[in-house]
């Protein structure tokens, strides 16, 4: 007897070695038990790898967005295509074995661009290509022709807006990042309006083009009248300024059949691996499964939907199943302002307190080089960390911020959030375009993605702990 409760006190002692208890009782672990922990997971990291990027499982995120967006193309908010989409990642996800497939349902816009075309006609004939922008209004079925005034910023506009009444508005914004830039997409037509204009241009917020007009959403506010506005490609938009700046009077003809039809209904995406030890605790992997109408949606966001779906089935192909739920949600709606995850937000919220971490990747699949991490500082180490066991593959960076529409919102309210970092030199050259195709995707850059998306959202899940907030 006496000997058994020294097995226990020598236990009990081993499993407080370096620990210090904290007031309710709990362990509190020192960075240096941490870090052994996570050295634990190196043979697993390495098997994660092997599989993702040498083994059985090399090319197939890739093969199955091929197949995915070559079946269904690009998948508007409302639209049919979305629909079908859905319903092949619901099958796709059952036959993949992975549990709790379910979808939950979410009310979505619906805006069809119609029929568009714009026309220069003076000085010269040349067809201008457009894309109408996101919630946009129709013109009236003859068009709109009007003269042109060409703006380069907000500012130019405000300082000229005597001249901008009845005028058709080009904006011919540089590009200088698309957070700062975007701005000219998103509230182009209310400034237009504010000042009297018929309609708006913009330059497409793109940091290189081949006369490609790239499409997004854009607002209207209430007190303000509503006028039609499109994106036009940056070739156009710096003819035009020239044209201007010599003085020489530009008109163009503008037709959109733009529409705006009820909400619809619409899903978020769900399948798990459910939690061993604490299944009521979820690390969240994500992308978004809706994208414009243009292209495929392959670049935005197939590659970050696919490689999320990627990341469960490398941890359930190698027969891994962490101590909390792994959750996969492809989103819907994100492109209109992430209205599927505001809505998960709101049902899932009650329960803030079980979600560990929120990860999505929605900036590309392109060779990655680390992870956004949003969190505490001492979540931040423990993130660090984690990182070191994708040095097989070079990837260990941790950066300062997270992004990602879908999960900004439990970002906000404190939960640890993580965005896949990757070389986006390319990725404003497809956005929001018709050039947002498979073409732009490569099989070995969406196995290392996924390779690190699996590795870290495994070991977030299957450590005894959950992040520190
Ligand atoms: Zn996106």
């Amino acid at each position: 007897m006496k000997y058994l409760f020294l097995i226990f006190l020598m236990n009990l002692l081993h499993q407080y070695a370096g620990k210090s208890l904290r007031r309710d009782g709990s362990s509190l672990k020192s960075f240096e038990d941490i870090k052994n922990e996570i050295a634990g997971y190196t043979n697993i990291a390495k098997a994660i790898i092997d599989l993702a990027v040498h083994g059985k499982a090399q090319n197939r995120s890739y093969e199955r967005l091929a197949v995915f967006t070559d079946t269904i193309g690009p998948r508007l908010s409302g639209s049919k295509n979305l629909e079908a989409a859905i319903k092949y990642m619901f099958s796709a996800l059952q036959e993949d074995r992975l549990e709790n497939v379910h979808l939950e349902p979410v009310k979505v816009p619906h805006w069809e661009r119609g029929e568009e075309f714009a026309v220069m006609l003076e000085p010269r004939n040349h067809s201008i290509a457009i894309l109408g922008l996101g919630n946009s209004i129709a013109t009236p079925p003859e068009g709109i022709t009007a003269e042109v005034i060409v703006v380069a910023s907000f500012d130019e506009l405000h300082k000229r807006a005597q001249e901008a009444k009845g005028k058709i508005v080009v904006y011919n914004e540089p590009f200088i990042n698309y957070g700062e830039t975007v701005q000219y997409r998103l509230q182009g037509a209310v400034e237009a309006a504010k000042v009297g204009a018929v309609a708006s241009l913009i330059r497409s917020i793109a940091s290189f083009s081949i006369h490609s007009p790239h499409t997004g959403e854009q607002s209207y506010q209430p007190d303000v009248p509503q006028i039609p506005t499109a994106c036009i490609s940056v070739e156009d938009a710096e003819m035009m300024s020239r044209m201007s700046l010599r003085g020489t009077k530009i008109v163009v003809h503008l037709r959109m059949g733009a529409k705006t039809y009820p909400d619809s209904l619409s899903f978020n995406t769900v399948a798990e691996i459910v939690g061993s030890k604490y299944p009521e605790q979820v690390v969240l992997v994500s992308g978004h499964l809706d994208s414009w109408d243009v292209g495929q949606g392959a670049m935005d966001d197939g590659g970050g939907a696919f490689i999320s779906w990627e990341a469960l089935s490398l941890i359930k192909d190698l027969g891994l199943r962490p101590k909390r739920t792994l959750r996969l949600v492809l989103w819907t709606g994100e492109e209109q302002g992430g209205v599927g995850a505001k809505q998960y937000y709101q049902l899932h919220k009650e329960n803030i307190s079980n979600f560990d971490i929120v990860m999505e990747s929605d900036e590309g699949t392109f060779k990655p080089s680390g992870l956004g991490f949003a969190g505490s500082a001492e979540a931040r180490d423990i993130v660090r960390e984690i990182m070191t066991l994708l040095q097989p593959i070079n990837v260990t960076a941790v950066y300062n911020t997270a992004d990602g529409t879908d999960i900004a919102f439990w970002m906000r309210d404190g939960v640890p959030g993580a965005s896949l970092q990757d070389d986006i030199n390319k990725y404003f050259w497809f956005h929001h375009s018709q050039g947002d195709t498979m073409t732009v995707q490569d099989p070995n850059q969406m196995n290392l993605c996924a390779a690190v998306w699996a590795v870290v959202s495994y070991v977030i899940a299957d450590m005894e702990d959950m992040l520190p907030r």
